[in-house]
C-alpha cells in the first residue's frame, strides 16, 4: 500500500508534473512549483523510494555552504552562480525557520608546489564568481601561521563567506513547506516503469507519462522531473535520454575526530586537489554545524550509489562491470593517472593510518590512533561521456516528457534552491500548472521570484 504524507490523493492519480526523487533538489523543486500554483491542490507529486526523504547524499555530506571561488565561471558556470546565489537563499531559510547556520568560513591551502597556481586561479574565480575582496584573501604562508598557528602549507586562501549547515535539516523543513501548498508526498514509492506517449505532438499538456512504483501505484502525468540523485542516470535512461552518458559511484568516507583536537583549528580546513578534474579530493579537516569533528570524505569506487556496506558493492558489482562494458566508462580502463587515484583512494578506505595521513599533511599535529570511529559516508555519482571522461559540470537533459538532472554533485546541496527556482520556472512557463495570484499573508514561507532567479542563474 502507497504510503502519502499529508493532503488528499486524487481518485484518478493524476498530476501535472511528478518529481521522482526527495533529496534537496527534487524538494525544493516540489516546494517552488506547489507554491506557484497553490491554493489548486493535487497538481504536483513527489516520489521517494526510501520511508522517509533525505536518506542519500542530502543528509550524508560535508554540511558545507560553499562559497563560489572553488569553480570555473565557464567550466562550472551553472555551479558557480548556484553557489553564489544558495548562501543568501539558505541563510535566509534557515534564519525564517530557526535552522542552525553558521558563517565560520573556510581555508583552503596549498601543501604542494603545483597546489599554488591553482590558488591565484581560485582567487580570479572567486572575485568573478561575485566575492568581494574582503571576502576571499590569499595568504602567504606566515598569515596562514597566525590565523592558523596548527595549520601547515606554502600558501592559502580565507574565505569568509562560507557556512556550515544541516541539509537533512533543510530538506525536511522545505518538505513541510512544499505540503502546505498542496504538494502530495509517497515514500516507499520507486519508480521501476515509465511509459509515455503524446496525442498532439508540441503541446506538453497533452502528455500522458505513466509512472509505476514499486508498492503498486500508478500515477499519471503530463510532464516528469527526475531529480533522483545516483539513480538518475539509470531513468534517464529508462526514457531514453542521456544515452551518451554513463556514471561512476564514488563513496566519500569520514572519520570523526576525537575531542582531544576540537581546539585544533577555528575553522575547517581544505587542501587544493593534486588532480581536479578527476573526481577525488584530498581529505578535508570539517567543522561541523553541531561541533563535530571529522576528516574526509576520500572517493572510493563502489558498484551503486547506495554501496554503503560491503554486500550492496558486491551485489551490484556484475550489472555495473556489464553496463560500464557497453558505455564510455570503458575507455577509462587505459587511464594510468586515473587507476593510480583508485589505488590511493582504495588505500584510504582500508587503512585508517592512510586515510589521517592525507589529512597530516597540512595538519601534522593528529595522529591515526586517536581516530576511533567512522563517521557517515555518502556517495557521489559522476557523469561519465562516451569519450570516457568525467563531466564537470551538472547536466540538465530534456526531452518532450521529461526534464533529468544528472552530475549533481558538490555543491549541489549549496545550490539547491537557485536550480530548484530555475527549473521550476522554466517548468511553469510551460503552462502545465495553473499559475497562481494569490499573495500568502504567511512570512514563514519565503516568496522568492523564481523569474528573477532564473534571469540570474541564465545570464
Ligand atoms: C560525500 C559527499 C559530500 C558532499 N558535500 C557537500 C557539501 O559540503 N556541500 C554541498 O553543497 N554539497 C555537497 N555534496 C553534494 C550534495 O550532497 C548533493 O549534490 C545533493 O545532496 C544532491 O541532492 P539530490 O536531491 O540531487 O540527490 P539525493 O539527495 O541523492 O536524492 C535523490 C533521491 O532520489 C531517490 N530515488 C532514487 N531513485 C528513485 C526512484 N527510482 N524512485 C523514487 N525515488 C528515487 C533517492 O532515494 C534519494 O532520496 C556532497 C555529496 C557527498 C556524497
Amino acid at each position: 500500500m502507497p504510503i502519502l504524507i499529508g493532503n488528499v490523493l486524487r481518485s484518478d492519480n493524476q498530476y501535472s508534473v511528478a518529481i521522482i526523487g526527495g533529496g534537496i533538489l527534487g524538494t525544493a523543486i516540489a516546494y517552488f512549483l506547489s507554491r506557484a500554483s497553490a491554493p489548486r491542490m493535487n497538481s504536483v507529486v513527489l516520489l521517494e523510494q526510501e520511508e522517509n526523504i533525505s536518506m542519500h547524499a542530502s543528509s550524508r555530506n560535508t554540511g558545507k555552504v560553499h562559497a563560489p571561488f572553488l569553480y570555473d565561471p565557464v567550466g562550472k558556470k551553472l555551479f558557480a552562480k548556484a553557489a553564489f546565489l544558495g548562501f543568501k537563499m539558505l541563510k535566509d531559510y534557515c534564519s525564517l525557520k530557526s535552522l542552525p547556520f553558521k558563517q565560520d568560513g573556510v581555508l583552503e591551502v596549498a601543501a604542494h608546489d603545483s597546489g599554488l597556481d591553482r590558488l591565484h586561479k581560485y582567487i580570479e574565480w572567486g572575485y568573478s564568481n561575485g566575492l568581494k575582496k574582503d571576502e576571499l584573501q590569499y595568504l602567504e604562508k606566515d598569515e596562514v601561521q597566525k590565523l592558523e598557528p596548527n595549520v601547515r602549507c606554502l600558501a592559502g586562501i580565507y574565505c569568509s563567506k562560507d557556512a556550515s549547515i544541516d541539509y537533512g535539516l533543510v530538506t525536511r523543513q522545505i518538505l513541510e513547506d512544499a505540503r502546505k501548498f498542496g504538494c502530495n508526498v509517497f515514500v516507499g514509492s520507486k519508480v521501476v516503469k515509465i511509459s509515455a506517449r503524446n496525442f498532439y505532438e508540441g503541446d506538453t499538456s497533452n502528455n500522458v507519462v505513466t509512472l509505476h512504483t514499486s508498492n503498486g501505484l500508478t500515477i499519471k502525468t503530463n510532464y516528469v522531473v527526475n531529480t533522483a540523485g545516483g539513480n538518475a542516470v539509470d531513468i534517464a535512461h529508462g526514457m531514453k535520454v542521456a544515452t551518451e552518458y554513463t556514471d561512476l559511484h564514488f563513496r566519500g568516507e569520514y572519520w570523526l575526530a576525537p575531542e582531544e583536537y576540537r581546539d585544533l583549528t577555528k575553522m575547517s580546513i581544505y587542501s587544493v586537489p593534486k588532480y581536479p578534474q578527476y573526481p577525488f579530493l584530498d581529505p578535508h579537516w570539517i567543522i561541523r554545524v553541531d561541533g563535530r569533528r571529522e576528516i574526509g570524505p576520500n572517493a572510493v569506487p563502489v558498484f551503486s550509489p547506495y554501496a554503503y556496506n560491503l554486500s550492496t558493492n558486491f551485489r551490484y558489482l556484475i550489472p555495473k562491470i556489464f553496463e560500464s562494458s557497453r558505455t564510455g566508462a570503458r575507455r577509462i580502463v587505459f587511464d594510468k593517472q586515473f587507476w593510480r587515484l583508485v589505488s590511493s583512494e582504495l588505500k584510504s578506505s582500508i587503512s585508517k593510518t592512510a586515510m589521517i595521513n592525507k589529512a597530516r599533511k597540512f595538519l601534522p599535529q593528529i595522529r591515526p590512533s586517536s581516530f576511533v570511529q567512522r563517521a557517515t559516508a555518502g556517495i557521489r555519482s559522476s557523469l561519465v561521456d562516451m569519450q570516457g571522461k568525467f563531466v564537470s559540470d551538472t547536466k540538465i537533459v530534456k526531452n518532450e516528457y521529461s526534464l533529468h538532472v544528472l552530475n549533481y554533485n558538490s555543491p549541489g546541496a549549496t545550490g539547491a534552491l537557485p536550480i530548484a527556482a530555475m527549473i521550476s520556472q522554466e517548468i511553469m512557463e510551460k503552462g502545465l500548472l495553473y499559475r497562481s495570484s494569490y499573495k500568502y499573508s504567511d512570512d514563514k514561507t519565503p516568496n522568492w521570484d523564481t523569474a528573477a532567479l532564473f534571469e540570474e542563474i541564465t545570464h
